[in-house]
């Protein structure tokens, strides 16, 4: 039956428009649903307030032809911004339970937080690894899907509001919908936190739910997959040649049985598709809200069958602002074109409904650390920058007894700009929750430990000693040097280094977690910031940060990752 609907589509009566055509279908014998997709938000709530015009504007229209929209998210909604981080999520979930949301899928990031207060991984056996998902669970007025999140012993993972599908009637129609995640995730986040879970393929987990769906009555299937891929041109949605063909949402779009999945909103890779593969709808509107995906569903009324899927190209909600020009609550923050020929209205709901996060957030953001900076911190996650060695200097100068402290370049994420020192610019530069570890070594374990860092591809940034690698017999060796002298291997060192990197991250401590002890008592984050008023003078003095480059801390023989023929 859907195989020869497939046929009928191929022709073109009912090509595929890059523009919806309004009228969408006649009244009376077509029915339009209007799958609105977000993904990727971060955090960034501001951007809601522009959406959630877009989407008035889409609502009335679908109220005028008796039609309906249909708004879902491909996840990783709330890891990234002050706002939702300090309340570990829940003002994303307010902001959206304000815009009306049906559903919304897990992504990898959905676990950062893990258990519910300020510790991001289990501890003891007590703690629930995903208390911080199923807590936000309970607030959302809308489901969390997660069909290929299943139990170690194979079941469905089912706390209250968190399920493998859903089925919502629009304007009278029925839509099944599926939520999956990468299966990449426990490498995307912190995989203490999957520890209860395991992450199954998505194509086995969607099609049993999807026939499933189908034989309860569902009239359409939409996959939110926080799995994604990339296109760069969105003119002609059945031109994959400027698509990446290879990327997880594209398989599975290939594997998928013909006529079973009508529209996959997909995610996680922060780029855009908005096109058909295998007669699958993907839809993906890049990352912080900067953009929304659609795809309208004509459904016969009389058949009670999808006839055809009109492809729109993401809408950008703050007319070709990126997500940083967002950044303001302010009703005038952006000027979005028009949108169906209809001016965009801010809606201030969101920031209503957000007032406490929002004044959080902003006293936590201005709050000064007594220092004023005078030159740029520029950061880079492949070498050494003024930016990483003020967060390594500052976390061996916040941990007593410590003789060298150790930090990857790609764990700095932001620049450090010239000006009084806040609290909201330092939380950029290192926006992760993770704590700080210490060890013994010596200091020919410690060498051994940065050379097979160099070999994976990870810039070590250090303090407290430099070193310089080079290639002897066809191996990466490291040779330590304090205040120039090369140092005995045998030396004791008391190294301070991030959970991340002591648990095996990026190769460096790998399988040395036995040797670190963490301190778990404050993040990393809150270790550094706490550092920065009693180091002021010496970071002006530059002792304390900054970047010598007539002396390297880390000389190295080529680039990364560091090989020797
Ligand atoms: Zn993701």
């Amino acid at each position: 039956m859907r195989r020869g609907l497939l046929l009928l589509c191929l022709t073109a009566a009912c090509a595929p428009t890059s523009r919806p055509a309004e009228p969408t279908a006649s009244p009376g014998s077509f029915t339009t649903i209007s799958v609105v997709a977000t993904t990727d938000l971060h955090g960034r709530v501001e951007a809601l307030s522009w959406l959630s015009g877009h989407l008035q504007i889409l609502r009335e229209l679908r109220r005028a032809d008796r039609g309906g929209v249909l708004l879902v998210d491909a996840g990783d909604m709330w890891q990234g911004t002050l706002e939702s981080n300090l309340s570990e999520g829940q003002a994303v979930v307010r902001a959206y339970n304000t815009l009306g949301y049906d559903a919304v899928a897990i992504g990898n990031h959905e676990f950062d937080f893990g258990p519910v207060g300020p510790s991001t991984v289990p501890r003891t056996d007590a703690d629930n690894p995903t208390g911080v998902i199923e807590a936000r669970a309970r607030e959302a007025r809308f489901p969390f899907l997660a069909a290929n999140l299943r139990t170690r012993d194979g079941r469905a993972w089912t706390p209250p509001n968190i399920r493998p599908s859903t089925v919502v009637t629009v304007a009278g129609v029925e839509i099944g919908l599926i939520g999956v995640t990468t299966t990449t995730t426990p490498g995307a986040t912190d995989p203490r936190n999957l520890v209860r879970l395991q992450v199954r393929p998505l194509l086995e987990a969607i099609v049993p739910e999807a026939e499933r769906l189908r034989q309860q009555g569902a009239t359409a299937i939409v996959v939110l997959a926080h799995a994604g891929g990339r296109c760069h041109t969105f003119v002609d949605p059945d031109d994959l040649g400027n698509c990446t063909a290879q990327s997880e949402v594209f398989q599975l779009a290939r594997a998928l049985p013909p006529g079973l999945v009508d529209v996959i909103a997909a995610g996680h890779s922060h780029q855009a598709i908005a096109h058909r593969v295998n007669g699958v709808v993907i839809v993906q509107a890049f990352n912080e809200g900067r953009a929304f995906s659609r795809a309208d569903l004509i459904v016969d009324t009389r058949s009670g069958r999808v006839r055809t899927v009109h492809i729109s190209p993401p809408q950008l909600v703050c007319n070709g602002r990126t997500s940083q020009d967002i950044d303001s609550w302010a009703a005038d923050a952006c000027r979005p074109a028009p949108y169906e020929s209809r001016t965009v209205r801010y809606d201030d709901r969101v920031a209503t409904a957000l007032r406490a996060d929002i004044a959080r957030a902003q006293a936590r953001r201005e709050q000064l650390l007594g220092v004023t900076v005078t030159t740029r911190y520029w950061h880079s996650s492949r070498e050494e920058s003024p930016a990483s060695n003020l967060v390594v200097d500052l976390l061996r100068a916040a941990t007593p007894g410590a003789d060298v402290a150790v930090y990857n370049a790609s764990g700095t994420r932001a620049d450090l700009r010239p000006g009084p020192v806040t609290y909201g610019d330092m939380y950029e530069l290192v926006p992760f929750d993770s704590v700080t570890a210490t060890a013994s070594l010596t200091a020919g374990t410690l060498a051994d430990a940065l050379a097979r860092g160099l070999g994976r591809g990870t810039a070590p940034m250090l303090s407290g000693l430099e070193a310089t690698a080079r290639c002897e017999a066809g191996t990466v060796r490291v040779v330590l040097l304090r205040e120039g002298r090369p140092m005995p291997p045998e030396t004791r060192l008391s190294v301070v280094t991030t959970e991340f990197l002591a648990s095996g991250g990026a190769g460096v401590f790998e399988q040395m977690q036995d040797a670190f002890t963490l301190q778990l008592d404050r993040p990393m984050r809150e270790v550094i910031i706490g550092a920065v008023p009693r180091e002021a003078a010496r970071i002006v003095s530059g002792l304390v940060g900054g970047y010598d480059t007539a002396r390297p801390r880390l000389r190295l023989p080529g680039p990364l990752p560091l090989r020797c023929p």
